[in-house]
């Protein structure tokens, strides 16, 4: 479904550029390894970078109880979290012009904090196969105190933009003739060779899952 944008929610400065199709939030939403959360903490704005993670239409956030961003989501506030993947640099003639492509999104929504502990267990694993797919069922499941360290707020994918940029720069029609280097440098999020724990056990080998390993990418088309 695509839900009409709020109107805090519509890209107001080049809004060619907007979309609000779920299913191009939800892909810069799984490709993105971080979000930042901005919040009001006593009177004052603060962003803090973290780890998301969505789950159909809830979007995770874990921490530990005494972090500031989660204890704020226990008083009902709300909160925009953006997320943002850089996909190159487009270089103009001009500076003015000069800009990025990239995919990012806004959301805004009021953390819930999640009590049930069945709930609780598949943010875990939400969260987990987010940063590495295949890893839930390769690694030791939480324990008690694990869980009771750890809390996990949820926020409903209510009120979302994205704004997607993607092409060559686009320089002033006099300036094309001008002898200088304009294009893109594509830019993206690369893997390099995993390095094994030192303290690995011996025979163990690098599983199937994170050989490869890659976030998941937009058709260029977007
Ligand atoms: C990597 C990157 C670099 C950028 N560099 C610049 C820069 O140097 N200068 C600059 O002015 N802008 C830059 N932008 C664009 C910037 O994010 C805003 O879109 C821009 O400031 C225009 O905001 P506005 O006043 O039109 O909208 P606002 O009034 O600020 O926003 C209205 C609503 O539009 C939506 N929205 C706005 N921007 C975005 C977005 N990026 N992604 C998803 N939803 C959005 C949100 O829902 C927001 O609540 C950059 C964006 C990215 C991703």
């Amino acid at each position: 479904m695509t839900p009409a944008p709020s109107d805090r929610t519509t890209v107001r400065r080049l809004p060619e550029r907007g979309v609000y199709e779920r299913d191009v939030i939800d892909a810069i939403l799984d490709e993105a390894l971080i979000c930042h959360v901005g919040f009001v903490h006593d009177g004052a704005p603060v962003v803090i970078p973290t780890i998301h993670a969505r789950s159909g239409d809830t979007l995770y956030l874990h921490g530990s109880p005494a972090s500031r961003m989660l204890r704020s989501m226990r008083r009902d506030d709300e909160v925009c979290v953006t997320v943002t993947l850089v996909d190159g640099i487009a270089l103009a003639r001009a500076p003015f012009h000069s800009s990025m492509n990239y995919r990012s999104v806004v959301l805004f929504g009021t953390p819930r904090i999640v009590d049930d502990p069945e709930e609780k267990r598949e943010a875990f694993r939400v969260l987990t196969e987010h940063v590495t797919p295949g890893r839930w069922d390769d690694s030791r499941r939480p324990n008690d105190k694990e869980e009771r360290a750890t809390l996990v707020a949820a926020i409903a994918i209510t009120e979302a933009s994205a704004k997607v940029r993607t092409g060559p720069p686009e320089d002033d029609d006099e300036d094309y003739e001008l002898p200088l280097w304009a294009g893109v440098i594509p830019l993206a999020v690369t893997a390099g060779e995993p390095i094994p724990d030192p303290r690995l056990r011996k025979g163990v080998s690098l599983p199937e899952y994170l050989v490869g390993y890659a976030r998941r990418h937009l058709p260029s088309d977007v």
